[in-house]
């Protein structure tokens, strides 16, 4: 990502802003710079860590800044998608150190759910009227890219109008590698199957050096570039997510964003930004001493209000309840946010790695909670068409 040029004098190091020589403090540097964005300036990457070093009551004026342009670019609505998970198995040949879901043959509490378990919760989904199924699970040992491409077919059969939000780059390259064929190749077979958009998931944190730490078997950044713009070139939309909070640094984060904003650009399948808080408990980064306890409110709160301020290509920006809890996704939303995502029915992921109550999420809590802030709850389908 290049900082563009027009304000690179005004910095002196990451996280200290002003105006050289001009004495003026920096909370007054600060609404400047946020007048200026909301007047169209792009920010750079130093400006980006200059307000992610943001403490004290500046972060609500961050905050109110990047609610501005929330109201602005995607309107008052709080959306919501109804949708269900269907992780088809938790076995992993990986073995990430964030993750608290994925098991090892041996381990208690394994399960794999074969074509009539697939098709029963399908059919359980429709049933319950939602409008997609999410579908990711751990990379089982036997799986390869016809297991997955089977799963979406029973999937398809048992809901034919669910849109099918599946797979994430990881699933794309280990299946191409299961079966030696290309990740294009995966991704055509996916969506001749009936796969409709991907999880811009396994990005984590894309920077290399923070990878090889937290998941050192994963694709590199590389990659999962590749393959998100290959997705979109195939007509595949994807979500773009960012996970904080472990061991990575606020230059990681702004490394991330301007990746993400760059493919943006080029290609226009984000469908929103989804900054996934790190759930720490149950992984064994933080049993190993290896990572921080999660992330804290404030940094919850200016991931939201920074990716919406600079992601300026993006429309939606989505606070996640399951991550954040119901009380800290209501102040995302007067923080930049405009979705709250699904109700979730069946969440393991992290409910495997240690929070609570991700199960569901009652629709009437979402309006009980967007009224609070006096704003109107939609409901959403996964593209943002409201319904
Ligand atoms: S994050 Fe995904 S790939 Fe990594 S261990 Fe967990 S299930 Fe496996």
């Amino acid at each position: 990502m290049a900082d563009p040029p027009e304000r690179s004098d005004r910095f002196t190091c990451p996280g200290t802003l002003h105006w050289r020589n001009r004495g003026i403090r920096v909370d007054r540097t600060l609404s400047v710079l946020l007048d200026d964005v909301k007047g169209g300036h792009r920010l750079n990457g130093k400006e980006a860590l200059f307000l992610f070093s943001t403490r004290g009551r500046q972060v609500w004026e961050i905050a109110a800044a990047a609610d501005e342009m929330r109201q602005e670019r995607a309107g008052s609505a709080v959306t919501y998608v109804r949708n269900q998970n269907i992780n088809v198995t938790n076995l992993c040949v990986n073995a990430c150190g964030f993750c608290g879901f994925s098991k090892k043959p041996g381990d208690a509490g394994i399960y794999f759910h074969d074509q009539k378990e697939i098709r029963k919760r399908a059919a359980m989904a429709k049933k319950r009227q939602v409008t997609e199924i999410c579908t990711v699970s751990g990379l089982h040992p036997d799986f390869t890219a016809e297991s997955y491409a089977d799963a979406y077919r029973w999937i398809r059969e048992a809901a034919p109008d669910v849109h099918l939000h599946a797979s994430n780059p990881m699933e794309v390259a280990y299946a191409a590698k299961k079966s030696r064929i290309s990740t294009v190749e995966v991704m055509e077979m996916m969506k001749e199957a009936g796969l409709n958009s991907m999880c811009g998931t396994a990005a984590e944190i894309l920077v290399d050096a923070v990878r090889e730490k937290i998941c050192r078997q994963k694709i590199p950044t590389k990659e999962w570039i590749r393959i998100i713009t290959e997705a979109h070139g195939l007509g595949i939309p994807t979500t773009a997510t960012i996970m904080y909070g472990h061991l990575e640094t606020y230059g990681d984060w702004v490394k991330h964003l301007g990746i993400l904003r760059d493919i943006q650009d080029e290609t226009g399948g984000f469908t929103e930004f989804v900054p996934l808080s790190f759930i720490h408990m149950n992984t064994p980064l933080f049993r190993g001493g290896r990572a921080r306890a999660g992330a804290t409110g404030r940094e919850d709160l200016l991931m939201v209000a920074v990716g919406r301020l600079f992601l300026d290509n993006f429309r939606n920006v989505q606070v996640s309840w399951v991550k954040e809890g119901i009380k800290l996704a209501q102040l995302g939303l007067i923080a930049g946010a405009n979705d709250l995502g699904g109700t979730m029915f069946e969440e393991s992921i992290s409910k495997g790695a240690g929070a609570k109550n991700t199960d569901y999420l009652d629709p009437a809590e979402m309006e009980r909670v967007a009224a609070d802030i006096g704003r109107p709850l939609r409901r959403r389908t996964t593209l943002y068409e409201l319904l």
